[in-house]
């Protein structure tokens, strides 16, 4: 597939690498309106998904509508593209942490990291 390049949202307010755009009382998530304004409103339990991962994209034609659960499976493949993380867990929907700000994590590492953060403040103190 040939992907046209980028279009980036011109907004001020950007939250958590997504640019916002006001209406009335609403802000929306800029990719979110420009895909209302093109295919109508987004049903429930629907996310609109950056095919080229770029969250300030605007560009119609970079934007898909997917699960939310997709989504989370296709951000995995597309920042790992793997099985397994560092430490060999495997990556599967059990053990996906998904952090606010979108990036998907190992829960298993996850587990870990905070038992050991845990244990060096317990042995600092
Ligand atoms: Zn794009
Ligand atoms: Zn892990």
């Amino acid at each position: 597939m040939i992907m046209t390049e980028c279009i980036e949202a011109k907004t001020t307010t950007i939250v958590n690498g997504y640019h916002k755009v006001r209406f009335g009382k609403n802000k929306y998530r800029a990719h979110r309106w420009v895909w209302e304004l093109v295919n109508g409103k987004i049903a429930e339990g629907l996310v609109i998904d950056h095919i080229c991962r770029n969250r300030a994209c605007v560009a119609i034609d970079h934007l898909r509508m997917v699960t939310q659960q997709e989504n989370i499976m296709a951000g995995l493949h597309n920042i790992d593209n793997r099985s397994n993380c560092n430490q060999g867990h495997p990556f599967i929907k059990e053990n996906i942490m998904v952090r606010k700000n979108g990036r998907r994590e190992c829960a298993e590492c996850n587990r870990e990291r905070s038992r050991c953060n845990w244990a060096a403040k317990k042995g600092a103190a």
